[in-house]
């Protein structure tokens, strides 16, 4: 249990530099705050089987949030927006391959 909390803890300090410790909706620094996890597309059962654990799992899939209400503008419901939730799952997948 812990080594898998500690990959994903390194995950986690990974997607923060990644987006350079700013909220990827509104802008603000998350440094020294609680910043979140947004998953684009959801973490749902329905989500998973139609992209894939690779997919909804991945960094690639993660964005850095400042609140919950940010964290919800960045999901991408795949009911409203079927097309963009399919490209985005496809450029997941790209980026996983390259590991
Ligand atoms: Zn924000």
């Amino acid at each position: 249990m812990k080594i898998k909390k500690d990959a994903e803890t390194k995950l986690l300090m990974e997607m923060y530099e990644r987006d350079n410790y700013m909220c990827q909706y509104c802008g603000k620094y998350v440094v020294g705050k609680q910043p979140q996890r947004a998953h684009v597309l959801s973490q749902g059962k329905y989500s998973r089987r139609m992209f894939g654990d690779a997919v909804i799992d991945s960094i690639h899939n993660w964005k850095t949030a400042c609140s919950l209400e940010c964290n919800n503008k960045l999901a991408l419901n795949h009911a409203t927006r079927p097309v963009e939730a399919q490209d985005f799952a496809d450029k997941v997948r790209r980026l996983n391959e390259r590991g």
